[in-house]
């Protein structure tokens, strides 16, 4: 069984572990530069950054001293997985950055943070995305909660998941026919949306079969 932390500083810790251990892995909370498997036999296989605010996630990640550890281990190589403000740390690019806000960095795209939130804080879909397990008889309900959408990804960066539309009222988003709310490079997973609500699963069976195929 791998072992996957789960960055334990906000957000949905609890529901993350569970959806892990459900698909397979061992989850373990993640709230110290040592918890990052600094110590021998404690080595992380993978690690989940939950949704949640990436301007506090940003700022605790600094406070705590973990940021350029977390910087090192992405360099080497380490899975992780983004959900919605995890997904703005892991871009290389980022709309709508606070002023002197960090990100870690990994995905070539460019997030939009808030993009799904200029009218309402939370907008639901149910997506094909058959990279994520989910074909038309069997789409994934995926809820965004003020989330970002990606704008733009370069070469090599795989499409996971588009929106059907541009949500309705969002300013041009509607005239381009979807948004992209999921992607992979390499051994960096993100997601627009929060799959860790409503016990589906295969998100986090999508990214523990990559952490499993790693090693
Ligand atoms: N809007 C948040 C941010 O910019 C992300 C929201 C979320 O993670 N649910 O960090």
């Amino acid at each position: 069984r791998p072992t996957i932390g789960v960055l334990a500083l906000q957000g949905d810790v609890r529901e993350h572990s569970l959806a892990l251990e459900a698909a397979g892995a061992r989850a373990v909370a993640v709230r110290s530069a040592g918890d990052l498997g600094a110590r021998p036999g404690d080595r992380l296989d993978g690690l989940i950054l939950p949704g949640g605010e990436s301007t506090t996630m940003s700022t605790l990640l600094t406070s705590f001293g973990m940021l350029e550890p977390l910087r090192a281990l992405v360099a080497e190589g380490l899975a992780v997985y983004g959900s919605c403000a995890g997904m703005i740390m892991l871009a290389d690019r980022v709309q709508g950055a606070a002023p002197g806000q960090s990100f870690l960095g990994g995905i070539g795209m460019t997030v939009r943070r808030n993009a799904f939130g200029r009218e309402v804080d939370s907008y639901e879909e149910d997506l094909i995305a058959p990279g994520l397990g989910a074909g038309p008889g069997d789409p994934l309900r995926a809820v965004f909660i003020r989330a970002p959408w990606v704008e733009e990804v370069d070469e090599g960066v795989e499409v996971l998941a588009t929106t059907r539309s541009g949500r309705a009222g969002s300013d041009e988003g509607s005239a381009s026919g979807g948004r992209i709310v999921a992607v992979r490079q390499g051994p960096l997973l993100a997601t627009s949306f929060h799959p860790e609500v409503g016990g589906d699963h295969r998100v986090h069976g999508v990214f523990v079969d990559m952490v499993a195929h790693r090693s």
